[in-house]
């Protein structure tokens, strides 16, 4: 008896893991956000038991207590319960709450990592999340905060020129969080950027600076999922920019028969 808690990666399904397809493929049940992509959703075969769970920014459809209890629930001798989540399970993902609550109610579990949309949306709109002589490290944190509540994030610590800032769910605050690292010295002029539904067909993406991104980002329109990456890493974007250019994506994808 066990629930296998799965990271889907950001959207591109030739992103999955070998061990998420064949969990796809072999689930007797599949319990998915509303990140999961549809052409993820596309390789679980016919007849597979699927349940959204999808948590709409504002809107939080199922609240986690009823996630957690549904997994516990769904927990039965020979079936594969497939919990999948948008990017990593264990990075913004509540993945480590639910697998806490199966703990407890002694279901077992495991963990099949995946690919963070830091990493992948990054490298997909052109840009190293370091680099030698640009960055020495990176710092991914959550611009999410419930609505009348100030950012209480340590922006002196994050006003680092050093160190590329990736933040989850950081939209609908672009401006907050740029005003304050401006404000805790971070140079107005860093290169920034917005990648929108990264790696997927809709990948848009916004380069700008510290101080502009929040206007480009509201003038291009773009709308969730964002991830900002900030940091002179982005000074390469154009540079790197494969995504889209060339045949790349003219290689073979998976497809249902490749793993058994
Ligand atoms: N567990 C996920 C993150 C969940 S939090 C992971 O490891 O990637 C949800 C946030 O992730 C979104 O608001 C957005 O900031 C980011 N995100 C996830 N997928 C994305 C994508 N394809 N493009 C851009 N941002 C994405």
């Amino acid at each position: 008896m066990r629930v296998y808690l799965v990271g889907a990666g950001p959207g591109d399904p030739d992103l999955l893991t070998v061990k998420a397809l064949r969990l796809l493929q072999t689930a007797d049940v599949v319990v998915y956000d509303r990140l999961v992509s549809p052409e993820i959703l596309s390789l679980v075969p016919t007849g597979v038991t699927r349940i959204a769970v999808g948590k709409m920014p504002g809107h939080h459809c199922v609240p986690q207590e009823n996630i957690n209890e549904l997994l516990a629930s769904l927990a039965a001798p020979g079936r594969v319960v497939v919990r999948l989540k948008g990017g990593d399970p264990y990075i913004f993902g509540r993945g480590s709450e639910e697998a806490l609550y199966l703990l407890r109610r002694g279901v077992g579990f495991e963990v099949v990592p995946g690919i963070t949309a830091a990493a992948a949306c990054s490298a997909y709109a052109g840009i190293p999340l370091t680099h030698r002589g640009l960055a020495r490290g990176v710092r991914f944190v959550t611009g999410h905060f419930k609505d009348n509540e100030t950012l209480a994030l340590d922006w002196d610590g994050l006003a680092d020129p050093e160190t590329t800032l990736v933040v989850y769910m950081g939209l609908a605050h672009a401006r907050q969080i740029g005003e304050r690292l401006i404000a805790a010295g971070l140079p107005a002029d860093t290169p920034a950027a917005a990648v929108q539904e990264g790696t997927t067909p809709r990948q848009r993406r916004v380069v700008s600076t510290l101080g502009e991104l929040a206007a480009a980002a509201e003038a291009a329109g773009l709308s969730s999922p964002v991830i900002l990456v900030i940091g002179r890493v982005v000074e390469l974007a154009d540079a790197l920019n494969w995504f889209g250019s060339d045949p790349v994506s003219a290689l073979p994808k998976v497809s249902h028969r490749a793993v058994h």
